[in-house]
């Protein structure tokens, strides 16, 4: 390197090993590394060998000459599912196995023989408690990416509050009852809600004491990015930020990421920018290409969760007796069992056949964004929320775990592009539901989804879009901070 060139910053960004958060601090990194940033992805194993195996990430990461991939093992066997009744295995793999081999790799000041120069600004994922003391330690400043809904990471937040006024623990009775504990949300918070974990009896269970380490130590970093923007979460971004004060908002992020690769003629139609687990199935765009518009329900349930059979056969027979057509993502290792084998009743058959599309995964963004898609039976993961709100798809919510119960609840209640079904699955409310937003109250729907994907898109206008400026922010902060390391 020349004597005067100024050394750029090398960014390590260290997502949680689970499709969301992947698929995020991807996007996030592209965008870094289109700006001229080193970037170094640390990965594990597990996640490296998905993408390498169904996505173009080499070739497409290959044009940025100072992006490179590390992967490291998450210390769960190949064949474990790391799907979300397992996140247990998950934290604790991170835990023993991950957390040591990031402390070697930070302290002894090269990532490893693939990195030329020591890394000067961490990027990690906020479940990743350890990791700023680790940072101020060494001495090298640290921004945590919360990659969950900023609305239920304030009621993370307040998660002591709510343990100080006895609205946490909570019994299966008090469900219905409204909280008090988490300012902002006008009442509208019902226990049930809650993130899924607050259900947790004991307080001294592990995931319990994760959530108050976590938001212990986040405000402690030097910034906190959030994909959203104040179009979408105003008033929650207020809240938080009496806590952490240099929030950056940068989201939708997959709408600013395309934006901002559009706008650098980066963005091609023959490369698709899906950073999936699973082979994206291509078939199934053909399909949609033949059904009218706004005419089919997309189901999907995300990358981790789970349902039994029983469950599995009430949606079916909802979505099949509300008599539309559907395209649905049955994601392999979705069905909760072992032999999770199971009879097909002919009029299911019969029904799909006729006007329905089974497959295993999809790239979602784009099914999403295809003019036939007129409602998205979603489990409410974050990423899906806003690729939904970013489209004007309306959302029937079936909320899994995690975040996935204040989303649903601010999709009915908040941003009214949706009807929360949570902890209900039941044929008959799903037909009932379906016929609600696609026929009785669409016009209400298709109203009130178009506001706000406009809002969502005028985030990430590249001219005054809030969400530009914040990446633009956080570039110009990143820089500025990595030249005192
Ligand atoms: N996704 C996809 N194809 C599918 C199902 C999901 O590409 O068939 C993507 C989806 O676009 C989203 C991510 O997987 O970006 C899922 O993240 P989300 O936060 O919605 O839920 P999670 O999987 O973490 O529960």
């Amino acid at each position: 390197m020349g004597k005067d060139k100024v050394k750029s910053p090398h960014v390590l960004l260290f997502p949680l090993p689970l499709q969301g958060p992947v698929n995020c601090m991807l996007k996030l990194a592209e965008l870094l590394a289109l700006n001229g940033l080193q970037c170094t992805f640390l990965n594990t194993d597990y996640i490296q060998n998905c993408l390498l195996k169904h996505t173009h990430v080499q070739s497409r990461f290959d044009n940025y000459p100072e992006f490179r991939f590390e992967a490291i093992p998450d210390g769960l066997p190949e064949d474990h599912p790391r799907t979300g009744d397992k996140f247990l295995d998950v934290a604790n793999g991170i835990q023993e196995v991950m957390k040591p081999i990031f402390v070697e790799m930070l302290t002894s000041g090269k990532l490893s023989s693939k990195s030329s120069s020591p890394v000067s600004f961490v990027i990690a994922d906020g479940f990743y408690s350890f990791a700023v003391d680790l940072a101020k330690e060494i001495g090298i400043p640290l921004m945590y990416f919360e990659t969950i809904s900023p609305c239920a990471l304030w009621t993370f937040f307040c998660l002591p509050r709510l343990i100080e006024l006895g609205e946490v623990p909570f019994k299966e009775e008090d469900y219905d009852r409204k909280v008090s504990g988490v300012p902002g949300t006008k009442n509208f918070l019902r226990g049930r809600d809650l993130p899924s974990f607050f259900r947790i009896s004991d307080l001294n269970h592990p995931i319990i004491q994760f959530i108050l380490k976590e938001i212990q130590e986040i405000p402690r970093s030097q910034g906190l990015l959030l994909n959203t923007s104040e179009n979408i979460d105003g008033p929650i971004i207020s809240q938080i930020s009496t806590l952490c004060p240099n929030i950056y908002n940068i989201g939708p992020l997959h709408s600013l990421h395309k934006s901002i690769l559009l706008s650098a003629q980066k963005a091609s139609s023959h490369t698709s920018s899906s950073n999936s687990l699973w082979e994206d199935d291509k078939s199934c765009m053909t399909w949609l290409d033949a059904q009218p518009q706004k005419s089919v329900i997309y189901v999907s349930i995300g990358s981790i969760a789970v349902m039994t059979v029983d469950q599995l056969m009430e949606l079916w027979h909802g979505i099949v007796n509300s008599g539309k057509r559907f395209l649905w993502a049955l994601r392999p290792g979705s069905i909760a069992g072992k032999d999770s084998k199971y009879a097909i009743p002919a009029e299911l058959s019969d029904a799909t056949k006729e006007r329905g599309c089974i497959v295993s995964w999809v790239f979602q963004e784009e099914v999403l964004a295809h003019p036939a898609i007129g409602l998205f039976l979603t489990h409410s993961g974050w990423n899906s929320t806003l690729e939904s709100l970013v489209e004007g798809v309306p959302m029937i919510c079936w909320p899994y775990i995690v975040d996935q119960q204040v989303i649903s609840r601010f999709v009915q209640e908040v941003w009214k592009v949706g009807i929360d079904m949570k902890d209900n699955c039941d044929r008959i409310l799903i037909e009932k539901t379906v016929r609600e937003i696609m026929e009785d109250r669409k016009d209400e729907f298709e109203k009130s989804s178009s506001v706000m994907a406009k809002l969502a898109g005028q985030s990430v206008a590249d001219q005054g879009g809030s969400s530009h400026h914040n990446f633009n922010r956080l570039l110009k902060d990143i820089r500025a901070m990595s030249v005192n390391t």
